[in-house]
C-alpha cells in the first residue's frame, strides 16, 4: 500500500526461506526515496578571476614572473619557485595530450545534471601553457585522438558552477 512516503518498496522473504532464522521478524525491508538538497556559500578564492573571465567568454591562465611557467588551470603561486603569479590571457586553443571516455556520469538530481554518456574527459595542453587542463571535450568519442587540436567553447546555459561555462570542442578542418 502506498501511503505518504514516496517510492515505498516492501521486500519480505518467504517463510520457507526464513525457517529457523532468528532475524525472521526483521526481514521485511522498506526502502524509501529521501531527497537531499543543500545550498551553501562556496568561495572560489584566489582563482576567482579565472571564473569571472569565463563569464565574459575569456580564458585566463597565470604566469610566473620569475621562471616563466604558465599555469592553466591557474595557480596563484608558482610551485616551481614559489613566486606569486600574474594573470595572462590565452587564445583558448590547444592540443589533446590524452583523454578518457567515460561511461558513467555521477549527476543524480536537478542540481548536478548527469552528462549524456559516453563522454570525453580530455587533458589539453593549451597554447602558451605548460600544464594540462583536464575538462569535458564535446566530441564523439570515436573521433577523439591524442594530438587533435581543440578550442575552448563557452556556454550560455545556466550552470551550477562557473567551470561548466566552458568546455572543449574540436577545431574543424584540422
Ligand atoms: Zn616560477
Amino acid at each position: 500500500m502506498m501511503g505518504k512516503v514516496r517510492s515505498k518498496i516492501d521486500i519480505r522473504l518467504p517463510e520457507s526461506a526464513t525457517a529457523g532464522d532468528v532475524w525472521a521478524q526483521f526481514r521485511q525491508v522498506e526502502r524509501i526515496t529521501m531527497e537531499l538538497t543543500q545550498s551553501y556559500k562556496y568561495s572560489l578564492g584566489k582563482v576567482s578571476r579565472f571564473f569571472i573571465a569565463l563569464e565574459n567568454r575569456r580564458f585566463l591562465a597565470t604566469r610566473c614572473p620569475r621562471c616563466g611557467k604558465v599555469y592553466a588551470p591557474p595557480r596563484p603561486l608558482c610551485p616551481n619557485c614559489l613566486s606569486v603569479t600574474d594573470w595572462v590571457e590565452l587564445s583558448g586553443q590547444g592540443v589533446v595530450k590524452t583523454y578518457s571516455v567515460l561511461h558513467f556520469s555521477p549527476g543524480s538530481n536537478d542540481d548536478v545534471r548527469a552528462l549524456e554518456t559516453p563522454y570525453v574527459l580530455a587533458y589539453v595542453l593549451l597554447d602558451g601553457a605548460d600544464t594540462l587542463f583536464p575538462h569535458l571535450l564535446k566530441a564523439p568519442p570515436e573521433q577523439v585522438r591524442s594530438g587533435m587540436r581543440v578550442a575552448v567553447a563557452f556556454s550560455d546555459e545556466p550552470v551550477s558552477h562557473p567551470i561548466h561555462l566552458m568546455y572543449f570542442v574540436p577545431i574543424r578542418g584540422q
